[in-house]
């Protein structure tokens, strides 16, 4: 059998379910998305051209609240990935306890072959498609891969249009001036700042004597880099797309911003000892390694290399299941993306909380919410791979999956 994200998600439900005690008829209701959209708009181009796309969005589960996840737009839409996606949202919110379930969607096209307004007829177009199926009350989007704050902003507008009502609560991601939260461009990195943190406190560690590598420069990337850095953590790696690079006496975030920015990689700065590849990073000279980047960066053949003992998994799906298994051989434990990275959705939900109660709060507020329930759920993910003997990737999915099986059995599914 292929081994497609949304394969690897069904393994591990069958595995769970039989751990918890679930009937077949949870498992079942579990393994497929309650409704997927799956179907075709169509815009007219600058040139007058009329162009069809395959747009789609995927409902996975809501037995704990509206849908919640990204749109993306992407040439591979695939359908497959997206489930997993969407099963993925609901997992993590329910690792967070957040009341909300999950789902994905998007648009098959690459994004960065259109114009902006061409880009704004694609949104506009998707949220008429959707208009019937979403609402802050049934199913929230967000921004993903290629969409952006701006992406949100048509899609609101134009259901706001349809709906002929205000409904600022529809999604999340959205900018400042329409109703988006502070603090939600570094929430992602803050949250897998105050899991780390909580990480560093059980193993009875120091920040100044821990190293850290990122790999990835982004908006998690950075941020977490930055973050750690005004900390006290010793920051000796960092890459980006076109490279990275290594300093054993420690490289300044913002520093290698600056030379990102006029020169275009950080493998331009001018302070580093070495300049490698970004396959050389992952296994270069730390204890903590922070993916923040692409999906399977850790596999079988790089993960017995890895010296980091700690890894905070940011980005989605960075580590493979071999490469699980061969880090708990190891000894390093990994703390997964459905808890680390979780700081983003969790800040989505403030956002449309404050729309919601259309009361607004100060980023120190935000970040006051956001730091216990990190903190809370980095206890009972720990706690319970202690009990059970299990990894912290398997402990976070049986919580999840049992708050949501509780929900469900409310609703009638036993
Ligand atoms: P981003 O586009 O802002 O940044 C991605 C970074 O990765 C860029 O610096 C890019 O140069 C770098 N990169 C690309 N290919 C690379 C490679 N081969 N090696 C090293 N670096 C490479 O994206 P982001 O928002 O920071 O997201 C990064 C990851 O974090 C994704 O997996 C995303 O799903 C996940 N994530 C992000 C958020 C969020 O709030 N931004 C929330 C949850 C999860």
């Amino acid at each position: 059998m292929e081994n497609t994200p949304f394969k690897n998600y069904l393994v591990r439900l069958e595995k769970t379910g039989k751990d918890l005690g679930l009937s077949t008829q949870t498992i079942k209701a579990l393994s497929e998305p309650y409704n997927t959209i799956d179907g075709e708009i169509e815009i007219e181009r600058d040139n007058g051209v009329k162009e069809k796309m395959k747009a789609y969005r995927v409902q996975f589960n809501n037995a704990r609240g509206p849908y919640k996840g990204g749109i993306r737009f992407h040439p591979a839409a695939d359908l497959d990935e997206v489930k997993a996606l969407a099963a993925a949202m609901a997992i993590k919110c329910a690792v967070v306890g957040i009341p909300l379930g999950g789902g994905k969607g998007g648009v098959a096209f690459d994004p960065k072959k259109y114009s902006k307004n061409e880009i704004e007829k694609v949104s506009r177009a998707w949220a008429r498609m959707m208009a019937p199926y979403i609402g802050a009350n049934k199913d929230i989007p967000a921004p993903d891969v290629y969409t952006n704050g701006e992406v949100m902003s048509y899609i609101l507008d134009e259901f706001e249009k349809i709906n002929k009502r205000s409904e600022p609560g529809l999604i999340t991601g959205k900018p400042l001036a329409l109703g988006g939260s502070l603090g939600r461009d570094i929430a992602t990195a803050q949250g897998g700042m105050y899991v780390l943190e909580e990480l560093v406190k059980k193993m009875n560690l120091k920040r100044e004597n821990l190293r850290v590598v990122v790999q990835g420069f982004g908006n998690a990337g950075f941020n977490m880099a930055k973050i750690l850095h005004s900390m006290g953590y010793k920051i000796v790696g960092l890459s980006d797309s076109g490279g990275a690079i290594y300093n054993s006496a420690g490289l300044d975030p913002e520093a290698v911003m600056k030379t990102k920015l006029a020169e275009g990689s950080v493998d331009k700065f001018k302070g580093a000892e070495k300049v490698f590849s970004n396959e050389d990073l992952l296994v270069s000279d730390c204890d903590i390694l922070v993916p923040a980047a692409l999906d399977n960066q850790l596999r079988a053949d790089n993960a017995g290399n890895v010296k980091a003992k700690i890894v905070i998994e940011l980005a989605n799906g960075p580590t493979t299941p071999e490469a699980d298994e061969i880090f708990q051989k190891n000894g390093v434990t990994l703390v997964p993306d459905v808890l680390s990275n979780a700081g983003g959705v969790t800040v989505s939900y403030f956002e449309w909380t404050q729309n919601v109660s259309g009361y607004y709060w100060s980023e120190e507020e935000v970040m006051q919410k956001l730091q216990p329930i990190m903190a809370n759920s980095f206890a009972e993910i720990w706690n319970m791979a202690e009990a059970k003997k299990v990894s912290l990737r398997e402990s976070a999915f049986m919580l999840a999956i049992a708050r949501i099986a509780k929900a469900m059995k409310y609703r009638g599914v036993k």
